[in-house]
């Protein structure tokens, strides 16, 4: 097989991070960049999840690159359309659709330590080489229906919240979601206005508060296209405005307290039933799990044709869903918004490091890296939402901008310097996940909630226990001197000639 031509850097997956980590590449002058993405549209999460109501839970002046201001958001928070049709537009705009190659799906990453050189292997026959690589393919980019008994004998339509089934008209139909998630809370408001009925199968209540969404005025638009500062005055206010909230989101003091007393609030002022009240009360700390808003789930609970189910499910039947109770739910569609098969311990697909070391070995238990994006023994490899690097108070885009500027300091420097490869050094990446270790026993998410943020036996490899503003601190700070720096031999041997 031929070899193929080596590129500076290969992007994995064309989400919002790939496509933003292609962008400043080539602002800061690696212009030979290629993006693969298994899809044959840009998007990541926001061209798979289509379900009915998809939105984002976080102001989207907010939830958008600082460098890819988009003046026209029509409310402040969009539907998943309006952000989709963003992304298609930032990849235009920018002139990045030459450099992707949809429709390709990398079966595995290796790293020829001589060379200093990644290969990847795709589904058909081509390959990839380059010397950079950022593996932008997302932790939620996976979805499985949950294993729950029964599943496979069911006879009526299945639909899992992460590939909607669109030839599928709810009109009339008897319905059941299960799960209780970010997901749920969109999609249950909508299902009720068309369906017969609607069960909503719920395993843990969540914590719920209102979402402030108002429509844009045309006004604030047309300032916005004209003085972008004006926008940028919004964001931050935003920006702090989230950042104030980790005072009780992402550590546990008695500001937690106040937004379970607000969480409380929300449901005595919407919900009128008192054992409605008492099943949709949470019992953990809020925080722990990731916090629901919205205006319109607690309503769509109370209407005539929808009912709370919190019996737990004993098996899924041909003909629907029986609870623990006795009792046998007769369901035309089953809607699973139960999560994802999340990546904790890495991208699903083989990454071969220096001398054959195997990251999903190494991360089977425990996922750690260095400022989440370089892991010791896979150098010249930078992550994207990598190991602890998930927000609970802030705008996720916020920090893919903070891992995006660190992937482009260390790739110009390989690139610079014309180095064969930078490996994070190994008392660096454990000092560092030690630290942050120590630091995320004092926070929401390890207060004793089940969440997809923590392993089975309960290890956190996926919050990054701080501010934004000290992630964002942390990503600045590129330093050689974190890393093993291996030159190429024969400018190792130029060097060594002239000293
Ligand atoms: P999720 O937060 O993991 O929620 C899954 C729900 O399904 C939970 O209520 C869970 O109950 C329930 N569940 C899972 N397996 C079950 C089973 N076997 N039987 C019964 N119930 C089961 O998933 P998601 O709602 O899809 O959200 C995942 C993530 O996607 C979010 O945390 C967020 O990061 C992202 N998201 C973002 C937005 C946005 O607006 N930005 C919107 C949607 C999703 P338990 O709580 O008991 O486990």
């Amino acid at each position: 097989m031929a070899r193929p031509r080596i590129h500076d850097t290969l992007i994995v997956g064309a989400g919002f991070s790939g496509l933003g980590a292609a962008v400043k590449l080539r602002q800061a002058g690696v212009d030979d960049v290629v993006i693969v993405e298994r899809s044959d549209r840009v998007g990541g999460t926001w061209r798979d999840n289509t379900y009915p109501g998809v939105a984002c839970d976080i102001p989207t002046m907010l939830y958008s690159f600082s460098f890819a201001d988009n003046p026209t958001w029509s409310r402040m928070y969009p539907s998943g359309g309006e952000i989709y049709a963003h992304i298609e537009e930032l990849t235009d705009r920018h002139g990045l659709r030459p450099l992707i190659r949809f429709d390709t799906e990398i079966t595995g990453l290796s790293f020829d330590e001589r060379a200093g050189v990644w290969t990847a292997t795709t589904k058909g026959r081509k390959r990839f080489a380059a010397r950079t690589v950022v593996l932008a393919a997302g932790p939620l980019a996976d979805h499985k229906l949950p294993d729950i008994r029964g599943i496979d004998t069911y006879r009526g339509r299945t639909i899992h919240s992460a590939a909607w089934d669109h030839d599928f008209d709810v009109t009339g139909k008897r319905v059941a979601v299960i799960g209780t998630g970010a997901s749920a809370v969109q999609i249950v408001p909508e299902l009720v206005k068309t369906a017969a009925f609607v069960k909503v199968f719920q395993r843990t209540p969540g914590w719920v508060l209102p979402r402030p969404d108002v429509e844009m005025p045309a006004s604030v638009q047309a300032l916005f296209a004209k003085v972008p500062a004006a926008q940028e005055l919004a964001r931050q206010a935003l920006f702090w405005g989230h950042e104030a909230c980790a005072a009780a989101l992402v550590w546990n003091t008695p500001l937690s307290g106040l937004v379970a007393a607000l969480g409380k609030a929300h449901l005595r002022a919407t919900v009128k039933d008192a054992w409605l009240r008492r099943q949709l009360t949470p019992g953990f700390t809020p925080g722990c799990k990731r916090m629901l808003i919205s205006n319109d789930y607690y309503p769509a609970l109370q209407r005539d044709n929808c009912k709370l189910i919190d019996w737990p499910i004993a098996t899924i039947s041909p003909a629907g869903i029986r609870t623990s109770d006795g009792v046998e739910h007769h369901l035309d569609a089953i809607v699973f918004a139960t999560g994802y098969d999340v990546h904790l311990s890495g991208p699903p697909f083989p990454v071969t490091g220096l001398g054959g070391r195997s990251l999903q070995q190494e991360w089977a238990d425990h996922a750690e890296a260095f400022k989440s994006a370089s892991a010791h023994g896979f150098p010249n490899l930078f992550f994207m939402t990598g190991p602890n690097s998930g927000p609970g108070h802030n705008s996720l885009l916020v920090y893919i901008e903070g891992q995006i500027d660190y992937a482009v300091s260390a790739v110009t420097t390989i690139l610079g310097q014309n180095l064969r490869y930078l490996d994070v050094r190994a008392d660096t990446q454990r000092r560092y996940n030690a630290a942050i270790q120590q630091r995320l026993t004092r926070t929401t998410w390890m207060s004793g909630c089940r969440s997809w943020y923590l392993t089975a036996d309960g290890f956190n490899a996926s919050m990054y226990p701080g501010l934004a503003t000290q992630y964002l601190r942390q990503m600045r700070q590129f330093r050689l001197d974190d890393y093993h720096a291996v030159a190429h031999e024969v400018r190792a041997r130029a060097v060594t000639s002239t000293a």
